[in-house]
Formats: structure tokens, sequence, C-alpha cells
């Protein structure tokens, strides 16, 4: 999420880490947290909404986020927008809870914990380390419940142990590119990253309907695959992600594109 009013407790906790929580409709507060909050989105949570909604990416994104730069990084990322005619409420709430509760999004998944990802020094060098702490809102009475939970097994019962699955090569992506001592990221590669990260039925089409297929060697089973199977698309997007951003050479130009040594040098 966004940067808030929340208080978000400043200990870092792991997957042990107890707390009593719980969250049912005749709670007092039933739907307040799904109000005015920042939500950031992860590829996986729009690929899974828009499939729900019946919606291109495209037209997921136009109609249901906002594109936030972060300051440091410059990378882009899409913001579920709230409804600011109807007190900020999320366009997902109804009556009776999350209207698209089966794919709500990885963070309203976590809530009331949150995690972050960060390099930790190990022997074989940095490494990507997950760690989580509480946000604790004013107006939430879950943590006046007696259910008890550790972070793991408050993950496995929202099903945010998938999405983990699905979004971590992409979270390990942002943190190399904003490892300290690489440059800022170059704005003019904002709009390819949004695509790729988000946009995935633009992706398809720039994969299948530009040069893309002539420029690179791709394997023909894995065009194939590309086709129908759209977690291969984002898998594929991660992949074009690393290239792009330069961290590694993911995907080989073909040989009749790299430019041949010029003649005059060769003599
Ligand atoms: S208990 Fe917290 S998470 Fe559940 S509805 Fe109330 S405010 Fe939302
Ligand atoms: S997507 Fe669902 S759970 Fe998340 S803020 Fe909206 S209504 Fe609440």
């Amino acid at each position: 999420m966004l940067p808030s009013t929340r208080y978000v407790e400043p200990v870092e906790r792991t997957l042990d880490s107890t707390f009593k929580f719980n969250c049912f409709k005749e709670i007092s507060c039933f739907n307040k947290c799904c109000r005015h909050t920042d939500m950031l989105l992860t590829p996986y949570d729009i690929l899974r909404m828009k499939k729900r909604l019946g919606l291109s990416s495209d037209e997921f994104l136009k109609k249901y986020t906002y594109v936030h730069i972060d300051e440091n990084s410059s990378h882009p990322f899409a913001v579920l927008k709230m409804l600011d005619e109807q007190d900020g409420r999320c366009p997902f709430v109804t009556d009776e809870g999350c209207g698209i509760y089966e794919d709500r999004p990885a963070n309203c998944r976590y809530y009331p914990v949150g995690k972050g990802i960060m390099m930790r020094e190990s022997e074989k060098g940095p490494v990507p380390e997950e760690f989580f702490f509480f946000i604790r809102e004013p107006n939430c009475a879950g943590y006046d419940q007696d259910k008890e939970w550790t972070i793991e097994s408050w993950r496995k019962a929202q099903g945010v142990d998938i999405y983990d699955d699905m979004n971590r090569e992409w979270a390990e992506i942002q943190l190399r590119r904003d490892n300290p001592g690489k440059p800022k990221l170059d704005k003019s590669k904002q709009p390819l990253i949004y695509m790729a990260t988000y946009d995935l039925d633009r992706f398809r089409r720039f994969v299948f309907e530009s040069g893309f297929l002539n420029m690179f060697d791709v394997d023909p089973e894995e065009i194939e695959k590309l086709k129908t199977d759209e977690i291969a698309l984002m898998k594929f997007a991660f992949k074009y992600l690393k290239y792009i951003l330069m961290l590694e050479e993911t995907l080989k130009i073909k040989d009749e594109h790299l430019k041949k040594p010029d003649a005059a040098q060769a003599t």
C-alpha cells in the first residue's frame, strides 16, 4: 500500500510471529477498511481481477486504477482507484463485503499484515528476504478478537501464499533494479515497464503483432504456450522486464540482427 495515516508497527516479524485477529460480517467496523485505501496492485492481482470482471487488462487499468510513479526508483505502479464521489469507497465493496472476494488483491488478503522484501547479506552474497509487520487502523476492531494466528497460517487462510509465489519474481526484479549503485531508471522505459508489468493483453499483442518474434530467438514451444496461457505470458513478461532493465540476458537477439563488425574496422 502507499503511505497513509495508518499506524504501521516498526518491528519486523517472521512467518512464525503470532497475533490475535478476526474479521466477520457482524463486526462493528465491517467494510470500514475498504475506503480511502491506496491499494498498490501486483501483476497477478490484475490478471485475476480483469478475468473476474471479464475485461481486458487495458480496460481494467483505465477504469479502476491510476499510475503512481515511485519517486526514488521511477517505477510506474498501478494503484486501485477509490470512488471519491462515494466517500472514498473501493469500487468493489458491497453491503455483503468484497464483491470480488475470491479474486481480491494480495494487499487486501494480507491485511492487517503488511509484507516487505529486502536484500540481506548471506554466504552467497545479498539475497532477497521477505519480512512482515502489522498495520493498526484506529477503526479496525479485528485485533480485539480472540482468534490466534501465525502470519503463516493467516497467509494460507487468505490464499495469499499463491499470490506471493506468482509475484515473487516481479518483487525481486524491483529490488535488484533499485539496489544501491544502480543508476535511476531511464524514464523512456517507463511505458514498456508498465505494459510488461500490468497490461498483459497489450503485452501479448506486442509479442505477436510487432517485430518482437523476428528480433528475439524464442523457443517455438514457449511461443505456442504464450498464445493461450496467461500465467506463462506473465512470466515471460518478467523475463522481458529483466532484459530491458539490464538485469539479465534473459532474451537472445537473433544472429541476423546482431550488429556485424564494421568492414573498415575488420581490416
Ligand atoms: S475487522 Fe478490520 S479488516 Fe475486518 S472489516 Fe473491520 S476494519 Fe476491516
Ligand atoms: S478489493 Fe475487496 S477487499 Fe480490497 S478494498 Fe476493495 S472491497 Fe475491500
